[in-house]
């Protein structure tokens, strides 16, 4: 299909002036996808170099690898190591076109979607918008604590965590000093489970060494999950295994708990245990973001999008959804599929083919979903693996983690760089990337300072 038409859509050609946004006109099909994320990422890669004009749109102008946002936070990556340009990713890409913009509204009978920079005509669309972090409509919070869904959140997470430390040793309030090197993770799928672990390997191997005024037991971790086991999504041995491994490293597993509220200092569970915390992570949710305009009839539970088996919105025909905001409703999938990077990643893929099928009007087979496993790390030599029949955990596990995520970075650069500080971790439990680069402020502190904190009570935990 890489053929000499391909010119035909380069640079140089003429804009297309009936819309806001310049791009280069073309007699080929428009396809305009919302996100780069692992779906729409795999999609851009299935149609690189073919006969339809791809038009990706991204509220950032990067793709990011959001299982090891908790290494970032935890200061053990550079955020640069994790997330990579469109634009170099598209190098040789001919038929690819990258426009950063934030699309805000589709309209589905005019075939047009808006963005903050203009509006833009497709032929065919797909959202491949993912979620954000879901706090269930706890504003109080949502406004003290911090998600983990994106770059920032992540480097957010990690000034908040370096800054309190600091503070911490200014302090001579030993009440202070115990809030602010508290920590509360909410949430006991992959993304709590990690951030704990990594937490807590920070507290083990490097607190001693940079904050030697402090004793070793000063940094307390607690992990706060509703349901009655950690990754509830795997086997009942990765679950035990992984509470096993998390109270090793001292970390306070609170199952059956969830937090009913949050002032920034105080967490309150639903079992009215008061936790005197600075530092919240919430883990525990995620809803479907995607621009105004899909007819209500489409939105399921989790804020997704209902879709057929084919990946279309049904009824409008030329619209898909796939990745985390896609609910593929079937008899065998009544709740979807799992929202994590493999489903996307297939989905993605699956339409590449597909809409070529359909331009060439071919016949197309409904999506099928291939459940690789699933794998979870706490820590140096810790994970869990739940591979078809096969269940175990340890350093295999561990081992078997790190390279298929190593592998699934995007930029042979990135890979370098994330292998050679795993490397580097491992042999020295050294993470050197704790720089205080700017001042955080949580928004609901963003008038005041940690100085101005009044004076904080102790640790309750109730049985
Ligand atoms: C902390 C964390 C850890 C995880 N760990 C794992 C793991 O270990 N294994 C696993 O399989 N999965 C994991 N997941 C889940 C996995 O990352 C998601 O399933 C996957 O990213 C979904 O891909 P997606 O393309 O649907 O959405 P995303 O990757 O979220 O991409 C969505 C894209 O859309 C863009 N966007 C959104 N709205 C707009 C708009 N209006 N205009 C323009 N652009 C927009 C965003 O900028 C983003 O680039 C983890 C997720 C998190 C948050």
């Amino acid at each position: 299909m890489e053929d000499n038409h391909i010119h035909s859509i380069s640079s140089k050609s003429a804009c297309k002036v009936t819309d806001d946004i310049c791009l280069p006109d073309t007699n080929w099909p428009r396809l305009v996808i919302v996100g780069g994320g692992f779906a729409g990422l795999a999609l851009v890669e299935k149609l690189k170099n073919k006969k339809v004009q791809v038009v990706l749109f991204d509220k950032n102008n990067f793709h990011q690898f959001q299982p090891l946002l908790y290494q970032v936070a935890t200061s053990a990556l550079e955020p640069d190591s994790i997330v990579f340009p469109f634009r170099k990713q598209f190098n040789g890409y001919k038929n690819v076109v990258f426009r950063l913009a934030v699309v805000e509204e589709i309209q589905p009978t005019s075939n047009i979607v808006r963005t903050n920079k203009g509006d833009v005509h497709y032929d065919y669309l797909v959202l491949a918008t993912g979620t954000t972090t879901n706090f269930f409509g706890m504003d109080t919070v949502a406004d003290n604590s911090l998600g983990m869904k994106d770059i920032r959140d992540s480097l957010n997470i990690r000034h908040m965590m370096l800054q309190n430390l600091e503070q911490a040793a200014i302090t001579c309030d030993d009440e202070e000093r115990d809030t602010l090197t508290n920590f509360v993770i909410v949430g006991g799928g992959p993304a709590g489970v990690e951030m704990a672990g990594a937490l807590a390997e920070f507290c083990k191997y490097i607190l001693p060494k940079d904050y030697p005024e402090y004793p070793s037991t000063i940094m307390n971790i607690y992990l706060i999950e509703a349901r009655g086991e950690l990754l509830s999504s795997m086997s009942d041995k990765a679950s035990s295994k992984t509470l096993k491994y998390l109270e090793d490293l001292n970390v306070n597993v609170l199952l059956n708990e969830s937090v009913s509220n949050y002032d920034g200092s105080k967490v309150i569970t639903n079992r009215d245990n008061i936790i005197m915390a600075k530092n919240l992570i919430w883990t525990a949710g995620v809803k479907g973001q995607f621009p105004k305009g899909i007819d209500k009839k489409y939105v399921v539970r989790g804020n997704r999008i209902k879709t057929n088996p084919f990946l279309m919105v049904e009824d409008y025909k030329n619209i898909f959804a796939i990745g985390d905001i896609a609910a593929v409703i079937t008899e065998k999938t009544p709740k979807g599929h799992p929202q994590v990077a493999q489903t996307a990643i297939q989905q993605g893929k699956y339409l590449g083919t597909s809409i070529l099928n359909i331009i060439k009007n071919k016949p197309i087979k409904p999506f099928e979903y291939h459940d690789k496993g699933s794998l979870a790390t706490v820590g140096k030599r810790k994970a869990v693996a739940d591979l078809g029949k096969f269940r175990f955990g340890g350093y295999f596990a561990w081992l078997l983690w790190s390279i298929v995520h190593l592998m699934s970075i995007s930029g042979f650069r990135n890979r370098l760089m994330v292998g050679f500080n795993w490397a580097v971790s491992y042999f020295t439990y050294e993470k050197s990337n704790r720089l205080i680069i700017r001042n955080f402020n949580k928004p609901s502190e963003s008038k005041s300072t940690i100085n101005s904190q009044p004076a904080v009570k102790k640790i309750t935990i109730n049985d």
